[in-house]
């Protein structure tokens, strides 16, 4: 697309981690993730929107402090208003010059933003009446938010002529390498509190034939055990709907037996320090921290015959003491890995950050529902607006 001089609406997803007291930025690399599309634009004007959080949390901020880094990673003027379709911001966006960027206050602070809708139902807000009133072009760069259909996420796509940013190129990029022809052996690791957005990642890449291995942690594991009738302790509220997905589990595990690795040794808590156990030998109803070490090195040596390996969520609690061995030796295992390795989630890729080592992955997803979206085989409205968007483009440039 041409973006020389063209006012351009861009949608990212730099929602970050914040103190929660402070409110001070903890993880910038959502903010640094969009250079390369601002790069681009350096000839545009660009007014660039994004959420912080939703209403009610904690971290649900102003945009201030996320336009203060952005300057150390844009080569642009960058500048920040407290206001996000009122009087004031249609002044200054109108005012933008070539080569300026304007950060727009948090998108959610205009309730409309919240909505999660068709496409059709979202042209009808004033949030996107008045803002694609405002813009030649919309690019969305926000693969993290990809997976909502809201105002500025499908329904600015469907009246202007739009397109993707490089971010979102690289991180779908980097699904179609999976999805398509990984090389193999291709491993997952799974881990986390949420089996929920697992599962059906499990179901769709096993019968697609795009893995040889899954190894379980977290959440998922205890009910992948007790899938495999290993009664291992848990919290029942650990799991919503725990039947539904123990009996999508147990399917999992009489087709995919060989394919599916759960956890040989657990570790639990035992008098304020961990200890491990076998899985069959729980030493109270207390539920279990972290993988064992046994399993640890089961992993890394099926992690070491890898060429593609994929991974979303912790292995353990790793925020608590003792907890972290099973998520950072297995981090660390992939890091090593010569082949095609991408890890994905907050928690997994903060993680890797704090101790150096996203460098070391072929590919760090700024997402976590996004992409498990898409391995799970759904497609993204944010995506489907963007290929709509794009088939409107190519007709009227055949009309003419
Ligand atoms: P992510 O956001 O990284 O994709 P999730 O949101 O699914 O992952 O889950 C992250 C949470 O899972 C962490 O806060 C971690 O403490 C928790 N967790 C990991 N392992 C376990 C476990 N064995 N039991 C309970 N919670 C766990
Ligand atoms: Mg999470």
């Amino acid at each position: 697309m041409e973006t020389s001089g063209k006012k351009v609406f861009l949608r990212v997803d730099i929602n970050v981690p914040l103190d929660p007291s402070t409110h001070e930025i903890l993880d910038d690399t959502r903010i640094k993730a969009i250079s390369t599309t601002l790069k681009q634009l350096e000839d545009a004007r660009v007014i660039l929107g994004s959420h912080q959080s939703r209403p009610g949390k904690d971290d649900f901020t102003s945009l201030e402090p996320h336009a203060e880094v952005l300057r150390k990673y844009c080569g642009q003027k960058v500048r920040w208003i407290d206001d996000v379709l009122g009087p004031h911001a249609r002044q200054e966006i109108g005012k933008v010059q070539p080569g300026q960027v304007l950060v727009l206050d948090n998108l959610r602070f205009c309730s409309e933003e919240n909505i999660d809708d068709r496409p059709d139902k979202l042209v009808k807000t004033h949030l996107v009446k008045r803002l694609a009133s405002l813009f030649d072009l919309y690019i969305n760069d926000a693969f993290a938010t990809a997976h909502r259909s809201q105002p500025t996420i499908t329904g600015l796509t469907e009246l202007l002529p739009s397109a993707a940013g490089r971010l979102m190129e690289k991180e779908l990029g980097a699904v179609s390498t999976l999805l398509l022809e990984p090389k193999r052996p291709c491993v997952y690791v799974l881990g986390g509190a949420k089996v929920e957005d697992k599962v059906p990642v499990i179901e769709h890449i096993l019968a697609r034939d795009k893995a040889d291995r899954i190894l379980l942690g977290g959440v998922p594991a205890k009910l992948f055990l007790r899938a495999s009738d290993v009664k291992v302790p848990f919290d029942a509220t650990e799991i919503s709907n725990y039947e539904l997905f123990l009996e999508r589990a147990r399917k999992l595990v009489k087709s995919y037996r060989d394919r599916i690795v759960v956890p040989v040794d657990l570790a639990y808590e035992e008098r304020g320090k961990r200890t491990d156990h076998a899985v069959d030998v729980a030493p109270s109803t207390d539920t279990a921290l972290d993988v064992g070490k046994r399993t640890i090195e089961k992993y890394s040596k099926i992690i070491d015959g890898a060429a593609t390996v994929v991974a979303n969520g912790p292995l353990g609690v790793f925020e608590r003491n003792g907890f972290d061995w099973g998520t950072k030796s297995i981090l660390e295992s992939i890091a090593n890995v010569k082949g095609y390795t991408v890890i994905g989630g907050g928690h997994l890729v903060g993680l890797a950050t704090i101790h150096g080592i996203e460098s070391q992955f072929s590919h760090v997803s700024t997402a976590g529902g996004a992409m498990l979206s898409l391995l799970a085989g759904q497609s993204l409205p944010g995506v489907d607006a963007l290929v709509r968007a794009a088939a409107r483009t190519r007709g009227s440039a055949n009309d003419s």
